[in-house]
């Protein structure tokens, strides 16, 4: 698929994020799984401006646009949504998939905070989004208009199953030490319960992986949960 398009547009980021993710690996795959992800937008020059956010402070959840900076521009009409077992194609636009023409996400973030002392600063709580994203607009999010009661959503009709989290004595010694243990132990477990690892390992297994959160590389790996019969993930250090 050569990038042919009939007419082309160019978009200026207005913000940027400074997120709990360093990197892309671990995000839970949408916005409010994880409550505990601590994130800042930036806003860039000249939409700074306090005047732009008036308003925004009644406000409790955004709709932010952003584009997908650490996918490649390559996209396929058909993708494996994880969600699907990573084996099961189905069509880009019935997926929420980074990998897609024109890079755009979306998501739907709470709103913790403004600070417009120095700029502009939205905090916000329980977004999906890597270190770095460049943010294209904001929108306040209308209950009444968008979450329709009736609404179905194909293949991934209702939240991922969680897996049991524990933590090892090391792991909770070392984020006792911290003056933000409790919410990185917060954000660990709700990361961890998401199941990171690639969707074709499903079991228990030696391996050990890595998840960066903050200024952290968490270290975890999938064990047999004595109590379901199923697999946990404990945390190692
Ligand atoms: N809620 C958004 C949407 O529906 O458009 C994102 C959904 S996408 C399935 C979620 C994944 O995007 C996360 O797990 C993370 O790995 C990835 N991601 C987040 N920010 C990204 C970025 N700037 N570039 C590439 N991938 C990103």
């Amino acid at each position: 698929h050569d990038p042919a398009p009939p007419e082309a547009f160019t978009l200026t980021p207005i913000g940027r994020i400074v997120s709990d993710y360093p990197d892309k690996f671990g995000i839970p795959r949408q916005p409010g799984l994880a409550p505990e992800a601590r994130g800042r937008l930036e806003l860039l020059a000249p939409f700074d401006d306090p005047l732009t956010v008036r308003g925004l402070e009644d406000v409790s959840h955004l709709w932010l646009t952003f584009l997908f900076h650490r996918s490649p521009e390559r996209w396929t009409p058909l993708v494996r949504p994880p969600r699907l077992g990573g084996n099961a194609r189905i069509g880009v636009f019935a997926t929420r998939s980074t990998h897609r023409p024109n890079r755009l996400g979306l998501s739907l973030v709470e709103l913790a905070g403004i600070d417009t002392r120095n700029g502009v600063c939205l905090h916000l709580r329980g977004h999906d989004l890597v270190d770095g994203t460049p943010v294209l607009d904001i929108k306040p999010y209308l209950p009444w208009a968008e979450s329709p009661p009736a609404a179905r959503a194909g293949f991934a009709p209702a939240p991922p199953v969680r897996l049991p989290v524990r933590f090892s004595d090391r792991a909770a010694g070392q984020l006792a030490e911290r003056a933000d243990g409790e919410s990185l132990h917060r954000l660990i477990a709700q990361v961890l319960a998401q199941d990171p690892r690639p969707a074709y390992r499903r079991g228990a297994e030696a391996r050990r992986y890595g998840v960066p959160l903050r200024d952290v590389d968490v270290r975890f790996r999938a064990v047999a949960d004595a109590d379901g019969g199923g697999v946990a993930l404990e945390v190692l250090e």
